[in-house]
C-alpha cells in the first residue's frame, strides 16, 4: 500500500508538539524515544495523530500477540470488568486457577506464580533459587553476556551487559556472567556458592540468538549433575513466538531426548496479556513448593481481569492455529530476509531467529549511517519509520521483528517491500 499523505495541518502538528512537550515536562526521561506520537492500532497497524499509518512488526516489544484493538480482548476486558476486576490474593477466584492449570498444561508438571511483568515474574525465578539453596547457604545465579533481564536492582545485576548497570553500583550480589550457547564455560563458572543458571530461550536485547538444542541438554544434564535449577527466561521469546508455546520446545523438536527436556523454573510476562500488564512464573514439582504460605507475594499479581485476558488469548491462539502461523509466516520473512541479505550483502550481514522472533544483523560500513554519534540500528529504525515500518533495534546494529501471531502473509510481504525500499535507498 503506497501513501503520499499531504503535510497535515497545522492544528494536527499542533498537537504532535504539545503531547511531545507534555512528556518533556513531566515524564522522567529515562528513555530515549523515536519521533512518533501514537493515536491508535488497529490489528497490525499503528496510526499516529497525524493520521499517519504504519506496519507494526514490532508488536510494542513482543507485547501485543493478537495485534493492536483487537475485539476478543476488548470483549474478554469488557465482560470480566463487569464481574470482578480485583480481589486480592487473599481469596480465590475462577481465572487465577483456570489460567494457571492452562500455563501448567502447556510446559509440564509445576506451579504458577502471577505478577505484573518480566523482570519481577525473574525475581520471582530468584528468590525460588535462594530458597532451594538457602539449607546449604548456596545463592549465586549463572546468567549469560549479552543477556538481558530486566530493570530492577536484581534485574540489571542478573543482566550480562554494562549498560544497564552503569551507575548503579554496587550491585546486588550473587550474579555471574559467561559467554552464551558455551556449555564449558558454564561448567567452570560453577562455584560452591552457585544454585542456578538462568537463560534466555532466544536472547531478545541481545541481538536475537537462539539457544543451541546442544546447549539446552547440556545445561539440563550439567545442572541434575551439580544440583542447580535450571531457569529459563521466556519473557520474550515465549508464548507461541516460535511456533510453539515455549521456544526451547520448538528448538528440541525432533532432537533425541528434546521431547522429555524440561527447566526447573519459566519466567514468562510480554505477549501472556496481550498488552494487559502481566507476568508469570513456572516451576517444576517438587521446586513450586519452596515458596511456601507468606514467602511471596504482590497486590495486583493475577487479577480477574488480566487472567481473563489471558485466557482468552490463549483460546484466540488454539483456535485460529496461531502457532502454525507463527511457524509459516516467520519462515516466509526468514527466507524474504535472507533474500535481502543476497541483494545487499553490505547492508546486512545476517538474518537471526526462529517463528517471529527474528533479527537482521546491520553491515558494518553503510556510507550513510558514517559520521553518526547514533547507534545503525537506531539510524536504520528512523528510516524505515518513515517509510511507514516498526521495527525495533537490538544493541546497536541488529534490527528485530516481533509482530503480532496473527500477522498475514500479506502483511509481512509489505513489510518486507518497505524494507527493500529503504536498503535500495542506502545501496
Ligand atoms: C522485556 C524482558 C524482560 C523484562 O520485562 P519487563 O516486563 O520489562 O520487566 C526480562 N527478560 C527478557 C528476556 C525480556 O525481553
Amino acid at each position: 500500500m503506497k501513501e503520499i499523505l499531504p503535510t497535515p495541518p497545522a492544528i494536527v502538528r499542533q498537537e504532535q508538539k504539545s503531547i511531545q512537550e507534555l512528556f518533556q515536562k513531566n515524564v522522567v526521561p529515562s528513555y530515549g524515544r523515536f519521533d512518533l506520537v501514537l493515536d491508535r492500532g488497529e490489528g497490525s497497524w499503528l496510526i499516529d495523530v497525524n493520521g499517519r499509518r504504519y506496519l507494526d512488526l514490532g508488536g510494542g516489544i513482543a507485547v501485543c500477540s493478537l495485534g493492536h484493538a483487537n475485539p476478543e480482548i476488548t470483549s474478554a476486558l469488557v465482560e470480566q470488568s463487569t464481574r470482578l476486576v480485583h480481589c486480592s490474593n487473599l481469596y480465590y477466584h475462577a481465572p487465577q486457577g483456570r489460567l494457571a492449570a492452562e500455563l501448567v498444561r502447556r510446559i509440564g508438571p509445576g506451579k504458577v506464580f502471577f505478577c505484573n511483568s518480566g523482570a519481577e515474574a525473574n525475581e520471582g525465578l530468584y528468590k525460588a533459587a535462594r530458597r532451594f539453596g538457602n539449607p546449604e547457604g548456596r545463592y549465586e545465579i549463572l546468567t549469560a553476556n549479552n543477556s538481558f533481564h530486566g530493570r530492577t536492582l536484581a534485574g540489571i545485576a542478573a543482566t550480562g551487559q554494562e549498560k544497564v548497570k552503569r551507575g548503579f553500583e554496587p550491585m546486588v550480589t550473587g550474579f555471574r556472567h559467561v559467554p552464551y550457547n558455551d556449555l564449558q564455560a558454564m561448567r567452570n563458572a560453577i562455584s560452591p556458592a552457585t544454585v542456578a543458571i538462568l537463560i534466555e530461550g532466544v536472547q531478545g536485547e541481545g541481538g536475537i540468538t537462539p539457544a543451541s538444542a546442544e546447549y539446552l541438554l547440556g545445561l539440563r544434564a550439567l545442572c541434575d549433575e551439580r544440583k542447580l535449577l535450571l531457569l529459563v527466561d521466556a519473557v520474550q521469546c515465549g508464548h507461541y513466538r516460535t511456533g510453539r508455546f515455549q521456544s526451547f520446545q520448538r528448538t528440541l523438536e525432533g532432537v533425541p531426548g528434546g521431547e522429555a527436556f524440561l527447566p526447573d523454573g519459566i519466567s514468562m510476562a510480554k505477549s501472556l496479556g496481550g498488552g494487559f500488564p502481566m507476568g508469570a512464573f513456572w516451576l517444576r514439582t517438587p521446586f513450586a513448593d519452596v515458596l511456601g504460605p507468606g514467602t511471596h507475594g504482590t497486590t495486583f499479581g493475577g487479577t480477574p481481569l488480566g487472567c481473563a485476558v489471558a485466557l482468552r488469548i490463549l483460546e484466540v491462539i488454539q483456535r485460529e492455529r496461531l502457532d502454525e502461523n507463527a511457524r509459516t509466516v516467520g519462515q516466509l520473512l526468514h527466507d524474504q530476509l535472507c533474500g535481502l541479505q543476497a541483494r545487499y550483502p553490505g547492508l546486512i550481514s545476517s538474518v537471526r531467529g526462529v517463528g517471529l522472533i527474528l533479527g537482521f544483523e546491520l553491515g558494518r560500513e553503510i556510507p550513510a549511517f558514517k559520521g553518526s554519534d547514533k547507534a545503525p540500528s537506531l539510524l536504520m529504525v528512523q528510516r524505515l519509520q518513515e517509510a511507514g515500518l516498526i521495527l525495533i533495534p537490538s544493541g546497536t546494529h541488529v534490527l528485530r521483528l516481533l509482530p503480532p501471531l496473527n500477522l498475514t502473509p500479506a502483511e509481512a510481504m509489505e513489510g518486507i517491500q518497505r524494507i527493500e525500499t529503504v536498503l535500495a535507498k542506502l545501496a
